[in-house]
């Protein structure tokens, strides 16, 4: 799967942490994918969370947590989106400030 956003854990009862991915596939499909096995889910609306959790649960016994982390590379990449904004706007502001 290409475009991982976010990351679905889940722990089984001897600690081993299992991981199925949210993402993009081929032409912008949102898609679950299991890192343990081939299970592979296309997402049409909402539940994704639910259906990866559903999945750890039944096929690999492992007990999900409340809620999806985002894969620390997109929200790396979407902070320095917000920065290059923040920057941007500044120096709009320092320019007009400076015609004044
Ligand atoms: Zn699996």
């Amino acid at each position: 799967m290409r475009g991982v956003t976010h990351r679905i854990t889940a722990t089984r009862e001897d600690g081993t942490v299992f991981e199925v991915r949210y993402g993009y596939g081929r032409g912008r499909r949102r898609l679950l994918g299991c890192r343990h096995c081939d299970w592979q889910e296309r997402i049409t609306h909402g539940g994704a969370r639910h259906k990866g959790l559903d999945h750890l649960a039944q096929a690999h016994g492992a007990l999900g947590s409340p809620r999806m982390a985002a894969d620390p590379a997109a929200r790396r990449q979407t902070a320095l989106i917000m920065l290059a904004c923040c920057a941007v706007a500044a120096v709009v502001v320092w320019w007009a400030a400076s015609q004044g």
